[in-house]
């Protein structure tokens, strides 16, 4: 039966990256007989100009009738001044909330042929192979919030933090179920010695873990799991934290990485999961095609073994991209002498002819 994709290109470079990452589908689904289908839907500024809304009623509705969402970015610089309730970032956190997205998984890994853009020396980085779970419609982004208020002569501002238990316990089950597809190794990161949110967060994950007998768990403070990523990142495995610590330590780890431009994201949820690149919509390069597809591409690897169980698929693309690489095809964010330069048309093509 044919599965329907709905791709959300967005602003920016939005455009020029799930075109890439279509074209790669749509050969991977010739070859594998996925019967993959494509259906275009606006948001962000571009559906704002449009439609006077960054998220169109029709692109809720597409994403869930959907099997999975493709989605590339939202944002930039001219939408700046545009009532704060309409701006394209609503686009993205609408979805999430319309489509129960409550987990984000960032696998970070670093190919051996990209060792050199590491911050890191090379021994601390090579073999990196984490997937980050973090809790993405809860906690402190989603608590009450005083914008701010006048009292005693001064103004003062206020967020609120709150998790229940059904909250917590369904991130870590997805994080154990995760792990048992890994190496069996949870570390759960939260700050139990201050945060009464973080206490529950570790009784709860401590309990789920129970049912998981074949699945070790590590408890870890949040600072120390932000120095430990810096100095021993090879000894992580999978990491389940709530959405704020999960915000801050998977951008770090990101860049453990070497460029934003690779890394891919799923959204898993109650619903359609959505899958999008890391990065944002780069209005600093946008429409002069020479952005670097390859995060939207292994986000669309992902998309083929979460949403749709073909792993052999995903596989097929995640080779095709490291030998792209390893053949020396750089975007400018990654170019360096002896390399052969590529636009974002001609390293997609160089992932084509790999598959
Ligand atoms: P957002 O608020 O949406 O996260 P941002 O302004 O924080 O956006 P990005 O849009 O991710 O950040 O851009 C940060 C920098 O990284 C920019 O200089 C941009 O050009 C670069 N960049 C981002 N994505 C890519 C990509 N796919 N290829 C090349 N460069 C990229
Ligand atoms: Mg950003």
């Amino acid at each position: 039966m044919a599965k329907k994709i709905v791709v959300i290109p967005g602003d920016g470079i939005g455009e020029e990256i799930t075109n890439a990452a279509v074209l790669v589908l749509k050969k991977i689904s010739d070859k594998f007989q996925l019967d993959l289908t494509f259906e275009s839907h606006a948001a962000g500024g571009t559906a704002y100009d449009l439609y006077g809304t960054p998220l169109p009623e029709k692109t809720i509705l597409a994403a869930k009738a959907a099997d999975a969402v493709l989605f590339g970015a939202v944002g930039g610089a001219v939408w700046d001044n545009v009532d704060p309730a309409l701006r394209p970032e609503k686009a993205i956190l609408g979805l999430r909330k319309s489509l129960g997205l409550y987990a984000n998984l960032r696998p970070i890994k670093v190919m051996d042929c990209l060792v050199e853009y590491s911050p890191l020396k090379k021994e601390i980085v090579s073999g990196i192979d984490i997937m980050i779970v973090r809790e993405l419609i809860g906690g402190i982004y989603f608590g009450d919030k005083c914008e701010s208020e006048m009292k005693d002569g001064f103004e003062r501002a206020w967020d609120l933090e709150n998790y229940s238990v059904p909250e917590v316990e369904r991130i870590v089950k997805l994080a154990m179920e995760t792990a048992q597809k890994r190496n069996n190794k949870v570390t759960s990161v939260d700050k139990a010695n201050v945060l009464a949110t973080s206490r529950l967060w570790r009784r709860t994950a401590t309990k789920v873990a129970a049912s998981y007998p074949d699945v070790k768990l590590q408890d870890m403070y949040v600072d120390n799991c932000a120095m430990q990523l810096a100095i021993h990142p090879t000894e992580f495995d999978v990491i389940v934290t709530g959405n704020l610590f999960g915000d801050i330590l998977s951008d770090e780890a990101a860049v453990l990485g070497g460029s934003i431009g690779l890394m891919p994201s799923a959204s898993i949820g109650e619903c359609t999961s959505l899958y999008e690149p890391i990065h944002g919509s780069a209005p600093d390069i946008a429409g002069r095609g020479i952005a670097n597809p390859i995060g939207t591409i292994l986000s669309a690897a992902m998309l083929l073994r979460h949403s749709f169980a073909a792993e052999a698929a995903a596989l097929a693309i995640e080779k095709a991209v490291e030998k792209a690489l390893l053949d020396g095809y750089r975007t400018m964010d990654l170019y360096r002498d002896g390399f052969k330069k590529a636009n974002t048309e001609e390293m997609t093509q160089a992932i084509f002819d790999r598959i």
